[in-house]
């Protein structure tokens, strides 16, 4: 690896609808930090798969094809970009497909490694080429970046949650949202391979009651103090 660089890492992780999304890309434009989706890697891989006509639920055929598809990720935190060879997948990666299996392809541990290697490869240019960079996901506080100086678990209801995810993809059914929300999660908590987990050092911030506004300046305040130790 190259000389590692001095940016800050601020690592988030939760489940769907948690907030960290808007959270992670807010922070990120007030620090002029990068900012990562990891989910959404592991969607446009999910997408190709779906694609390409393979049986993702068959990890041994998922891990046999891990390596085909080239993700790039742009990480302007004002305009992040997902894309598939060379193909823009941000709109198709949102889609009921994608969302209902993503879940099956992120627990085949071969998508794991290759998943984390390109992220630490991601976090270490930012570190590198800026202030530092916000990464959001599942196991960034557990597996892709333990030594981040700031580490936040974010959460909140399942009410909550639904009500959030339904107005992003502008959905009515807000039963239908939380049953999906919550199926989503306990696959997402109960796989073998880094389970979404809250560790001890991992501060952990419940946005139920919370505006954008006020997370987002927890979280700053959280960057403030890790910087000045
Ligand atoms: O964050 P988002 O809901 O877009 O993530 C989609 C899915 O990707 C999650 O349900 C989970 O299965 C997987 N994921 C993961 N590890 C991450 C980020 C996402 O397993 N770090």
């Amino acid at each position: 690896m190259s000389a590692q660089g001095t940016g800050i890492v601020i690592a988030i992780d939760g489940p769907s609808g948690s907030g960290k999304s808007s959270t992670a890309k807010g922070v990120a434009k007030a620090r002029a930090l990068r900012y990562l989706d990891t989910g959404a890697m592991y969607r446009a891989l999910t997408w190709w798969m779906l694609h390409h006509g393979v049986d993702v639920h068959d990890p041994v055929s998922v891990a046999a094809n891990v390596e085909r598809p080239i993700i790039t990720m742009g990480t302007d935190p004002d305009a992040p970009t997902v894309a598939v060879d060379g193909r823009d997948v941000a709109t198709a990666i949102r889609g009921k497909e994608v969302t209902t299996n993503v879940s099956a392809v992120s627990a085949v541990p071969e998508v794991r490694e290759s998943l984390v290697r390109t992220q630490r490869e991601i976090i270490e240019a930012a570190r590198a080429e800026s202030a530092g960079i916000v990464v959001e996901g599942r196991d960034i506080t557990t597996v892709v970046a333990p030594d981040a100086p700031v580490k936040l678990f974010i959460t909140a209801s399942a009410e909550a949650r639904a009500q959030r995810r339904s107005k992003e993809v502008q959905t009515v059914d807000v039963a239908a949202t939380q049953a999906d929300l919550i199926r989503r999660d306990e696959l997402d908590s109960s796989r073998a391979h880094s389970p979404l987990t809250r560790t001890a050092d991992a501060t952990e911030l419940d946005t139920t009651g919370l505006t954008l506004a006020e997370v987002i300046a927890l979280v700053l305040q959280l960057a403030e103090e890790a910087q000045v130790k």
